[in-house]
């Protein structure tokens, strides 16, 4: 028994490694290539017709009322100060 719940414990270690690997990637991500999916933001809840990135598969917003400002502070971008 023991046993078993050291192995779920590993698993679920794995699983928030890779999350924060994922998250980290997303990060650096470009998002160079993009598809558009249907997005399941939550279980049963299913968006069509999402643009996702075809690399990490964080969701590309793209309304465009976002502007480039709130893009860019997402970033950390220096380069669009001034
Ligand atoms: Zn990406």
């Amino acid at each position: 028994m023991e046993q078993i719940k050291e192995k779920v414990q590993a698993c679920y270690d794995a699983i928030k490694k890779a999350e924060e690997e994922l998250e980290r990637l997303r990060k650096l991500c470009k998002h160079p290539e993009t598809e558009y999916v249907n997005y399941m933001w939550a279980p049963g809840h299913i968006q069509p017709h999402t643009k996702v990135c075809s690399i990490c598969g964080e969701v590309i917003i793209e309304e465009e009322d976002l502007g480039w400002q709130s893009i860019s502070m997402g970033l950390g971008g220096d380069q669009y100060e001034k």
